[in-house]
């Protein structure tokens, strides 16, 4: 997903820019300010898939911490060879480390200021949601919006069964689903389509395991009512459109616009 999520940034500049003065409001109509939205659900929830169709709609730039580690990953370092073995063997990588990316980036990112940003895949543990309720709040920002994408966990053993990623752009597939792909080629520039390193069964296993023994308290977490309600659960286990349009239902209720005509094509990833 690296180069679609987090490399948009051309077209979405100006979009972003757009959203200035349109201030997410909260149900009583006030402005919230910037907001952070977190897509927070297992590996194949279609996180990755909604956060680029989100960002595309309103201009709010999405942050996957997984391409970003995937990317740390390659260099021949050694903290990119530690990164290697920690997503070859499907475990969470150090908190602080994930923090640390995360947080220049939002330090950084004058959307993230000005409009928002969407993360996906973070925070994956309490302990990363205190450090970024920390940072949110150092920086004047308001509490995140989390958007909870339940599936059952045998829809994701099969989701992430069939998934494969163009190696050139990162855009995603499924063999299972409508769109997949040119034969084995991606639609949009014909790069080979490959199953990543971590979908393989015995990785994808202790993925899961991994979400349920450190994901599920962070929602605990977010839906403490003292946060006032900043938790949303969706239904993920639909197609990917009617989750677009749940999604947009939320994040236009908020006070976001976007560009309609994105989303229709939604893949699960
Ligand atoms: P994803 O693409 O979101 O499924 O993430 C792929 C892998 O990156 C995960 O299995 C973890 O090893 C690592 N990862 C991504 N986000 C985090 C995070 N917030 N905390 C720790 N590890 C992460």
């Amino acid at each position: 997903m690296s180069n679609r999520v987090l490399g948009c940034t051309g077209n979405m500049m100006t979009r972003a820019e757009n959203l200035k003065g349109h201030a997410i409001r909260n149900e009583t109509g006030e402005a919230m300010g910037p907001r952070i939205i977190i897509l927070l659900g297992a590996p194949g929830s279609g996180k990755g898939t909604q956060g680029a169709l989100l960002s595309a709609r309103y201009g709010v730039p999405t942050v996957s911490t997984g391409a970003l580690l995937r990317e740390e990953s390659k260099k021949n370092t050694p903290s990119g060879f530690r990164l290697r073995q920690t997503l070859a063997a499907g475990a969470l990588v150090d908190d602080q480390v994930v923090f640390e990316a995360v947080a220049a980036r939002i330090r950084t990112s004058s959307e993230a200021r000005d409009g928002g940003l969407i993360l996906d895949g973070f925070p994956r543990t309490v302990a990363q949601a205190r450090m970024l309720d920390r940072l949110l709040a150092s920086m004047g920002m308001a509490a995140p919006l989390v958007l909870h994408l339940d599936v059952p966990r045998e829809v994701l053993r099969t989701r992430l069964a069939g998934r494969r990623q163009c190696a050139t752009c990162g855009a995603v597939y499924n063999l299972r689903s409508g769109r997949s792909g040119r034969g084995s080629r991606c639609e949009i520039d014909g790069g080979a389509l490959v199953e990543r390193d971590d979908d393989s069964e015995g990785v994808v296993e202790r993925r899961l395991a991994a979400y349920e023994a450190e994901t599920l308290p962070v929602l605990e977490y977010y839906r403490w009512p003292e946060r006032g309600g900043c938790y949303r659960r969706l239904d993920g286990n639909r197609g990917p459109a009617e989750v677009t349009k749940e999604l947009c239902g939320i994040v236009g209720f908020l006070g976001a616009t976007g560009d309609d005509s994105v989303g229709d094509t939604a893949v699960a990833a």
